[in-house]
């Protein structure tokens, strides 16, 4: 690399997609000078509260300490997300984190539950996950393996307050030498030759310039669109949802430690536990119902009294057609957006940062480099919205033309060869390094009433006795190891409650 290495970098926005990437690049990378510019008056969007597991492993990157973080986020632990209304009026199931049962040798425990439950000898899925049966307990505890059992323990993510979490971020970014600049961009300077971006150019006239850009500025997407007009890829067909209307409201009752997801009419809920409040928003599509039909609903679905007046926040689900484009990087919500059903926005910042930082380029920006990093990311969006394609397409749902539409709509090729490799025998095959796993793609398949027409014939070689045993004996080992977990509340209380 040598005399082009790469030493100033400016990232545009102070949300949480800008103060993830400051935090990671300033903890990991050495020599570079870090500026982020950021506006007070425009705002962030202020909403992204639930997480999945994998933001540990950003957490650790960034070495920060996990009560700590919790504390000042006012966060709750999250064990999975629990699905209502989703496949028919009544149905509830969870997509729990973690392992459920276990394999025996080549073949994975879901193999047996469905011959299992075919013979009458198996119980609920959600029984053998253990993850679920302590989360319906509201308890929790960080435990990594059941003990005396070859079972894992509890996989886990977070809920937490998303202004505190960016404020947290800063911190930690800043005392690694971060540098922030508060100011209204007005105007993005491009080289007249290489076209690259050169400089962001405040309102009061001062120019910060770099050599690589961190488009963070949200929904704007100031520079990836706004400067090179890189495209939108739009996905509405597929997800016609665009509007979330967001309430705060007063806590009623222990923090459960997981997500409630309810299907309504024409969209969904969400029901998000805090220390100090609870997150509720009701996603929906306009094209079949107005704003203040959405709000009465929402409102009339939260458990605890309102803390502030619903807002509407409006989107487009899709993603960028090229998230890095010349010496421009977007993330968060400048690349793209995916609805939060399964709370992978946060996840897909975090993945883009660990991409870049894998293909952390010098000033040649070299097109082969860019390249494989956009095939990597249009593959990561790629899966993770044929995952929450399925949650809207797999229903039974009579009542609504909107759910109608859902199931009747053409679906991506790529989902559509999951659901039917499914259907044949309940076989989930996980392609590349895409995000959800097998055993995640079960749990939503048969939570929404899609169910094998068989089993893999190798379950088979249990006798029915042995089989009844095998499932038999992990119920009793869940439950037993669930049952001694302290309480949500208490674990919190004990480790990370706010003062
Ligand atoms: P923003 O928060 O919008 O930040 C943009 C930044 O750019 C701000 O600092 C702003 O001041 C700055 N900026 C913009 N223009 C200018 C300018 N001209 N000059 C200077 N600065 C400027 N994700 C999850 O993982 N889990 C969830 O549960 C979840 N729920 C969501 C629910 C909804 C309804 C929505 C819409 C999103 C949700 N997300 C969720 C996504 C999550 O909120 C975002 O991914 C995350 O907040 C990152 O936002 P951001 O930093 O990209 O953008």
């Amino acid at each position: 690399m040598g005399d082009s290495r790469i030493t100033k970098v400016v990232i545009v926005g102070g949300g949480t997609a800008g103060w993830m990437a400051a935090a990671a690049l300033s903890r990991t990378m050495d020599g570079l000078s870090i500026r982020l510019v950021e506006s007070e008056e425009i705002g962030t969007v202020g909403v992204g509260e639930a997480t999945i597991p994998s933001i540990r492993l950003f957490n650790a990157l960034i070495g920060l300490d996990e009560d700590d973080f919790v504390r000042e986020t006012r966060g709750s632990f999250k064990l999975g997300v629990q699905f209502h209304d989703w496949g028919q009026l009544g149905d509830v199931y969870m997509h729990a984190f973690g392992q459920v049962g276990r394999s025996l040798g080549m073949l994975p425990f879901q193999q047996y539950w469905l011959r299992g439950r075919a013979e009458g000898v198996a119980g609920r899925f959600g029984d053998y996950s253990l993850n679920e049966t302590v989360a319906l307990q509201n308890r929790f505890a960080r435990l990594p393996h059941i003990p005396n059992t070859s079972l894992d323990g509890i996989a886990y993510a977070f809920h937490f307050d998303a202004a505190l979490y960016a404020a947290y971020l800063r911190r930690i970014a800043e005392a690694a030498g971060v540098e922030r600049t508060e100011g209204k961009i007005a105007e993005v300077r491009r080289n007249g030759e290489s076209g690259h971006v050169e400089a962001v150019v405040l309102e009061n006239g001062t120019a910060i310039e770099g050599e690589l850009f961190i488009d963070c500025s949200g929904f704007r997407a100031l520079l990836i669109e706004g400067a090179l007009e890189t495209g939108f890829e739009d996905w509405t067909h597929w997800l016609p949802c665009d509007r979330a209307i967001a309430v705060p409201s007063e806590n009623a009752g222990p923090a459960r430690p997981y997500t409630q997801a309810f299907a309504h009419r024409s969209g969904w809920q969400w029901r998000i536990p805090l220390q100090h409040r609870t997150g509720n928003g009701h996603v929906f599509c306009s094209d079949f119902l107005s704003e203040d039909e959405a709000a009465a609903i929402l409102l009339a679905n939260i458990e605890g009294r309102p803390l502030a007046e619903p807002r509407t926040l409006r989107f487009r689900t899709g993603m960028r057609q090229r998230a890095w484009s010349g010496n421009v990087v977007a993330l968060g919500l400048a690349s793209g957006f995916l609805e939060p059903i399964e709370s992978t926005s946060i996840h897909l910042i975090q993945n883009g940062i660990a991409r870049l930082l894998a293909h952390f380029p010098d000033r040649d920006f070299d097109a082969a480099n860019i390249d494989a990093y956009n095939r990597r990311i249009r593959f990561d969006h790629e899966r993770i919205r044929d995952f929450i394609i399925l949650h809207y397409h797999a229903n039974q749902r009579t009542d609504s033309s909107f759910w109608t539409r859902c199931r009747e709509m053409a679906i991506p090729e790529t989902l559509a060869r999951k659901i039917a490799l499914f259907r044949s025998q309940g076989q989930l095959v996980r392609e590349g390094d895409e995000l959800f796993v097998e055993i995640g793609w079960f749990q939503v398949l048969t939570g929404q009433n899609i169910v094998p027409r068989g089993y893999h014939p190798m379950a088979d070689q249990l006798s029915r006795e042995e089989l009844s045993g095998f499932v038999g004996d992990i119920e009793t080992i869940v439950a037993g190891a669930a049952s001694r977990l302290p309480t949500h509340d208490d674990f919190i209380a004990q480790h990370c409650a706010a003062g």
